[in-house]
């Protein structure tokens, strides 16, 4: 689960969080640009100026008849506009389409709701033509731009935040893929949902890539708890962890995806290994492959909310190409719109601007940057001579001040510490005090007499930003230092530990560089067993394997002060959560069978999941009972009912409210045309008090709407932890048993699919 050790790069100078994606050498490349040394810069083809504000994120192209390419975004108010430059004879009035103005060409598709995302591309591949697919917080619109009509009109009750549109595993025919509150949805041409799963978190963005390149598609799903999830048919194939919510993920070719996060990190995975990221203070609004420099391999393109647009290598993350734009972008596509055989890679800003770029001719030879190799090269190799020669400057003084203490009073400012110092780094458990809460301590020390001056650490996801600084006071220098450590996920981290080492008053120092890999379930303490009540909750499973190698992953996985031996008896290894105080304990017989208990289901399912990854199981069968926390979702589903039965009567109170206020609007039009005031006014009074009455039931409406989803979004989330506790086909089945259970309202059923992993037995 290495990362960084991975071959991945990041540029150093980022690394710190708050720097930005500029880097020197391509600054420098603008300057001589602006010396005006005269070469070909990749320049717009076409742009437009749109009369309409987009909404981030929103942006696709559609062939709604076929032919004709049509920019289609969201807008403001609930509206999509189509541009379609290219037939302006044409134009359809009704239903949802309204008319853009008679000089315009662009037209305008009602939503009457906040659209959440769009997309457009084939669903029906025996219409010839493109269909475009409109999410919104409760419903999927599936549209037929050209006849001007309906495909389908779904509710969604865990809402589109995101959609995609293409074929998945071995599901024939194309699917309207979205992601929403905690679940995965792919809609088939007739409207037919033909796919449903459940994931970790809120989905905020999803792509289809063939990740294990077995020639068919699998589903990438990026949601708010920072993982990007692999989904093959409805099982999860991969995970990877990221630092923040992934906010767009991009396939770019092969195994090779590119990802976006809300902390400005652009980067780009093959499989579960990342290449490389960036990280900028800017946030990454749009991301796309496009192949700008013709080398046959796509850049990742990417949009950022200072109007920049850059492309970088897909190998290195090396800017080849940036642009500028006034605003933030808002959606990058590409398509051939001149209609001239060319396709172009088109950028839209969220003021309605948009530029289309050709990717370079031959005669550039890739030059992108208004550069050239060989004055790359010198830049970069003087730069080198710089820092050596800064180097050895450093040596120099470090000798001199060296021989001066030799020879003079002993106690000058030496800055060669002795060949043989070591550093040293532990990892342990440390049950805290009463000021400081229980953590992992991470140890690291030299054991001459050095003193360590600063330590740096970098990892993810554990320190509020990437780095962790530690500068003893000067009174407080010694040999050691203890940072401690609380890691929020139990994942396994890289720390990348530069420590600097000298002497008391060393001006320079000696940098050690290493890095330790913190066990993913670092944050529990070994206990005696029998110390401590056991819990009422547990699963239950048998493995075919020898005790040993389950043993062997306990000391790769936990942390230990000396790896657990492997008896000759039952097992049982017991655990206390640093986080909580919670009780974990593992238990093994002879016969394979095993036994962990916790009251913590999340905690168990991430135990399964990793005790299967090592012994590399592919099916597993789990029963399970969590007597509290199914009492807690009951309670969860009896509410869940309310909710469902107050919004259907606010429902049909409201369409009630409707119809009496037409006739009321007409009865004191009426009286108004006969001037008949007293009763006008009497009517107006009416219509005034019906009018409180329907804002105040909007508004509880509203918060039961809240609420509802709040619901769902729990019972979601209880579907995805009962399949966590299975591995493989048993994973699958509970889930969608699951499913069926709840559209049946059937809670009985549920109850007994989670414990057992099926209905049969
Ligand atoms: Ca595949
Ligand atoms: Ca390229």
């Amino acid at each position: 689960m290495s990362s960084d050790s991975n071959g991945e790069t990041l540029q150093q100078e980022e690394r710190g969080g708050g720097g930005s994606t500029d880097d020197p050498r391509t600054q420098g490349q603008a300057k001589n640009g602006c010396r005006g040394e005269l070469r070909t810069m990749l320049v717009p083809v076409f742009s437009l100026k749109l009369n309409h504000r987009i909404n981030p994120r929103m942006v696709t192209v559609g062939k709604y008849d076929g032919i004709h390419p049509c920019l289609t975004a969201a807008t403001q108010a609930g509206k999509v506009f189509i541009h379609n430059p290219h037939i302006r004879s044409q134009r359809v009035v009704a239903n949802h389409l309204l008319q853009g103005g008679l000089d315009s060409d662009t037209y305008l598709l009602n939503i009457n709701q906040n659209v959440s995302c769009l997309t457009a591309g084939i669903l029906n591949p025996t219409l010839g033509h493109d269909t475009l697919l409109v999410g919104t917080q409760t419903n999927l619109l599936a549209y037929d731009v050209h006849n001007n009509s309906d495909v389908f009109y779904k509710e969604v009750a865990d809402g589109a935040n995101a959609v995609v549109l293409g074929q998945l595993g071995d599901i024939s025919c194309p699917l309207a893929i979205i992601g929403g509150n905690c679940t995965l949805q792919g809609f088939d041409k007739e409207g037919n949902d033909l796919f449903w799963t459940v994931t970790g978190d809120n989905v905020r963005s999803l792509a289809l890539c063939d990740f294990d390149g077995d020639g068919k598609k699998e589903l990438l799903a990026g949601s708010e708890d920072f993982d990007i999830r692999v989904f093959k048919n409805a099982e999860i194939v991969a995970e990877m962890s990221e630092t923040e919510i992934i906010t767009a993920l991009c396939h770019m070719h092969g195994s090779r995806f590119g990802y976006a996060l809300a902390n400005g990190t652009v980067g780009v995975y093959d499989r579960a290994t990342r290449y490389w990221r960036i990280k900028s203070k800017n946030h990454a609004m749009s991301i796309h492959a496009f192949d700008l420099n013709s080398d046959g391999v796509c850049e990742l393109i990417t949009g950022w909310s200072n109007g920049k647009i850059d492309a970088r290598s897909d190998r290195t993350g090396e800017v080849i190409f940036k642009d500028n734009f006034t605003s933030s972008v808002a959606g990058i596509v590409e398509e051939d719109y001149r209609m001239d055989g060319q396709t172009q890679l088109i950028c839209c800003s969220t003021e309605g601007e948009v530029r289309g770029y050709l990717p370079a001719s031959w005669e550039m030879k890739g030059n992108l940057m208004d550069t050239n190799a060989e004055q790359d090269l010198i830049r970069e190799l003087s730069q080198r001579k710089q820092n050596l020669l800064l180097e050895l400057r450093n040596y120099e003084e470090n000798s001199k001040v060296a021989l001066n203490a030799l020879g003079g009073d002993g106690d000058g400012q030496m800055g060669i510490i002795p060949a043989n110092t070591q550093l040293q780094t532990g990892l342990s458990v440390n049950m805290g005090t009463a000021n400081q809460s229980p953590h992992v301590e991470l140890n690291i020390s030299t054991f001459n007499d050095t003193i360590i001056r600063a330590v740096l650490i970098f990892a993810e996801g554990i320190f509020n930003g990437e780095s962790h600084v530690v500068h003893p006071s000067a009174h407080n220098l010694s040999g050691q230092i203890q940072v401690p450590i609380i890691p929020p996920k139990d994942v396994p981290v890289d720390l990348h530990i530069k420590a600097f080492v000298g002497y008391r008053n060393s001006i320079q120092f000696h940098v050690f560089e290493l890095t330790r890999q913190l066990p993913r379930f670092s944050m529990y303490a070994l206990r005696t067993p029998g110390t401590a009540p056991e819990t009422q909750s547990y699963v239950t499973f048998t493995i075919s394997d020898r005790m040993q190698r389950v043993v062997m992953w306990m000391n790769q996985n936990f942390l230990l002060a000396e790896d657990i031996e492997c008896p000759n008896a039952p097992l049982e290894v017991c655990f206390m959560s640093l986080r909580d105080g919670g009780q974990l304990s593992i238990r093994m017989n002879m016969n394979g069978e095993i036994t962990i208990r916790t009251e913590d289901i999340d905690l168990t399912g991430e135990i399964i999941q990793s005790l299967a990854l090592f012994l590399v199981i592919e099916d597993l069968q789990v029963e399970a009972d969590f007597p509290d926390y199914f009492e807690e979702l009951h309670q969860i589903l009896v509410q869940l009912d309310g909710y469902h039965s107050v919004h259907q009567k606010l429902t049909a109170e409201m369409a009630d409210h409707s119809n009496l206020v037409r006739s009321l609007l007409i009865r004191a039009e009426d009286s108004r045309l006969m001037g008949d005031v007293t009763n006008m006014k009497k009517g107006y009074m009416e219509l005034y008090d019906l009018n409180r009455d329907l804002v105040n039931g909007y508004k509880i409406r509203c918060n039961n709407h809240t609420e509802l989803l709040s619901c769902l979004r729990a019972v979601n989330q209880a579907i995805q932890r009962a399949g966590r506790l299975r591995v493989g086909k048993p994973k699958t089945q509970v889930v969608s048993a699951c499913r069926d259970a709840i559209k049946n309202n059937n809670i009985n059923a549920l109850f007994k699919i989670i414990r057992a992993g099926s209905t049969s037995s």
